[in-house]
């Protein structure tokens, strides 16, 4: 009747406002349709399997990891939904569709880690959804949220009767599902307890926003959890910092029911000592700060707080491999390269890809073909190698190993100026091998030093040009 009366249509939960499910169980996988249709209808839109690797990795970086920002930043994604969300973006980037099911060359912790630490710097979605709700208890803490109508909500309804001194302390027995997720952020792990719990502390101004037992300001807890002997004896249990500070020649005015004595004055010394470094800053208000970085919390400098995985390749390789004069399809390649992950036929038959008797290398005819022999053993390599070292003026003495052909050639004397230019020539060298190596696997193509040489001086310039000032240099350089 009432919504007859206003002219409304009557309605049930959940319902959409503005994208998102209002009143569903966000627990729930029916919950995350949505999300998970938008995220799947991104690629089928954009034709995934129509772009090249470079490509992919653009997109996957960028749009598809910007898509669930919005949900990602209010409600704790449930892992199987995570898992769902990783199983697209997987399938986006190594081309396996309904039709066709291809190979996920590198594992997916190594694809989400940085760029610096030897991944391809995509997000890992669970720590991203951590981050992102972090920016909750920031918001929280923070003075300037304090008018805010969230804020003032929340508080009344999850903290009514306290004095702050923690978010995890509410009063409330019914708290809704989203804080009860946003709470619980903290005690995933050791790690996000650093972040969150612990990573968050009082910053002492004037004083008069801290209760000195209550909140914690010099040490990590409350003082009256850190000296409970004391905090029984205190005569002013709420009193704040400001009231007991220390004044011209006189220490801190702490006032007990009678003088302490035995183990309590061990704790007062302690005490006493830890109040001697202290500093009261008139003028300044007692605020909140995020232990872990000096200009406040921010949800990228959380990311790489909470994301401890190690490294995969060396930053020397790293730094080389994403210069900015080098093209993304060839830093993709030449990351393959590092991490002996291209379809080489030592690696498909790892993978159980039955080669029959074709194992051998399909440029001499010689041994089974693995990354080293393409691209270190094998003469018809080596002769190119010689070749563009001739070209730069250098001579060389192959070692076995791919790796340390690259690492020998990266490390060569070039003046600073061109070095840029020489590790992009390098680079480029071996996928122009690469890409002739497939000419003959699978176009019957013949190899063609003079060609291949050709491809190398050709792509180097037009990739230097393409990124450099016009005019910089010519081809003949
Ligand atoms: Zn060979």
């Amino acid at each position: 009747m009432a919504a007859s009366a206003l002219n409304c249509k009557v309605g049930k939960t959940p319902f959409i406002y503005l994208g998102l499910p209002v009143g569903g169980n966000p627990h729930r996988h029916s919950f995350w349709k949505l999300v998970i249709e938008k995220f799947r209808s991104k690629l089928v839109s954009r034709k995934g399997k129509l772009l090249l690797i470079g490509g992919r990795i653009t997109l996957l970086t960028s749009v598809f990891s910007a898509l669930p920002l919005f949900y990602f930043s209010i409600l704790k994604v449930p892992k199987g939904i995570l898992k769902e969300l990783i199983r697209i973006q997987k399938n986006f980037l190594w081309g396996t569709s309904d039709e066709s099911k291809k190979i996920a060359w590198v594992n997916w912790e190594r694809v989400c880690l940085a760029k610096n630490k030897g991944g391809l710097g995509n997000p890992n979605l669970a720590i991203k959804n951590i981050a992102l709700l972090g920016k909750w208890w920031d918001k929280f803490y923070d003075d300037a949220e304090n008018e805010k109508l969230w804020k003032k909500i929340t508080i009344s309804k999850y903290y009514s009767g306290t004095s702050i001194v923690s978010i995890s302390n509410t009063t409330s027995s019914k708290i809704s599902a989203i804080w009860k997720d946003i709470l619980s952020i903290s005690r995933d792990c050791e790690r996000n307890t650093k972040c969150f719990s612990e990573g968050f502390s009082r910053q002492l101004g004037d004083g008069y926003g801290t209760r000195f037992w209550k909140d914690a300001w010099v040490e990590t807890s409350p003082l009256m959890l850190v000296f409970p002997r004391l905090f029984k004896l205190t005569l002013g249990e709420n009193l704040l910092v400001a009231d007991l500070k220390p004044t011209k020649g006189e220490g801190w005015i702490l006032q007990w029911r009678r003088p302490p004595f035995g183990r309590e004055l061990d704790e007062l010394q302690i005490l006493e000592d830890i109040l001697q470094n202290v500093s009261i800053f008139v003028g300044k208000s007692d605020q909140f700060i995020w232990k872990h970085c000096p200009a406040g919390y921010t949800t990228k400098m959380a990311y790489l707080f909470l994301d401890m995985s190690p490294p995969c390749l060396d930053i020397f390789y790293c730094k080389l491999i994403w210069s900015h004069l080098i093209p993304t399809k060839v830093s993709v390649f030449s990351w393959r390269l590092l991490l002996n992950h291209l379809p080489t036929k030592d690696n498909l038959i790892q993978r159980g890809i039955d080669l029959a008797s074709r194992f051998g290398c399909v440029l001499c005819n010689g041994y089974l073909e693995d990354a080293n022999h393409i691209f270190a053993i094998c003469i018809y390599s080596q002769s190119i190698w010689s070749r563009i070292c001739c070209w730069w003026g250098f001579s060389l003495v192959f070692p076995d190993k791919a790796l340390d052909l690259l690492t020998q050639l990266c490390s060569l004397p070039v003046p600073q100026d061109v070095k840029d230019c020489w590790v992009l020539s390098i680079f480029t060298t071996t996928w122009a091998i690469w890409y002739f190596r497939n000419g003959i696997a699978f176009n019957k193509l013949e190899w063609d030093e003079d060609n291949l040489i050709e491809l190398v001086k050709t792509k180097t310039f037009a990739w230097i040009k393409g990124k450099l000032k016009p005019a910089a240099f010519c081809f003949s350089d």
